[in-house]
């Protein structure tokens, strides 16, 4: 089944110009960038997207780590996109993630783990809705 998850290129990942590598490894997975913008995420755009976490201890530390350097928005569009880019980015904590995935060969940290990826169908059309609109999607 065709559908669309939502990624971000995280600041870990702009920093140090792996933007076409990260993209190198989501296009030999057989997903299709259909739309991306690079912004500087705003403290409010950071607060509400990761509203979920907000009673978490590392709610704060994460929000400044997103907005402290440009981040690249992604809709991304293939079989089974949600699942399938999840497999490809690994494991929140690089050290835990397999081998030849995102976040095994860029990530630095669990929290500058370099990619964010949509964990629901559900979620990934919420997530697209705060950075795009359809007239972005080019499929
Ligand atoms: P994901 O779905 O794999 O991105 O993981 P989660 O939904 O559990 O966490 C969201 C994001 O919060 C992660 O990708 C990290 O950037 C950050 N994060 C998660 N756990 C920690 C942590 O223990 N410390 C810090 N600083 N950030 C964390």
């Amino acid at each position: 089944m065709t559908e669309r998850t939502f990624s971000i290129i995280k600041p870990d990942a702009t920093r140090r110009n792996l933007t076409g590598k990260v993209n190198a490894v989501i296009e030999d997975a057989g997903l299709r960038i259909v739309a991306q913008r690079r912004i500087r995420m705003s403290d409010t755009q950071a607060k509400k997207f990761y509203e979920v976490h907000a009673a978490r201890p590392f709610y704060g530390e994460l929000v400044e780590f997103m907005t402290s350097a440009p981040v690249v928005v992604q809709v991304l569009e293939g079989d089974n996109a949600v699942a399938r880019y999840r497999e490809v980015m690994g494991a929140t904590n690089p050290a835990d993630a397999a081998a030849g995935t995102i976040r095994k060969l860029y990530a630095e940290s669990v929290g500058e783990n370099s990619v964010h990826g949509s964990d629901s169908a559900e979620n990934a059309a919420l997530e697209i809705a705060q950075f795009f609109t359809e007239a972005d999607i080019v499929g």
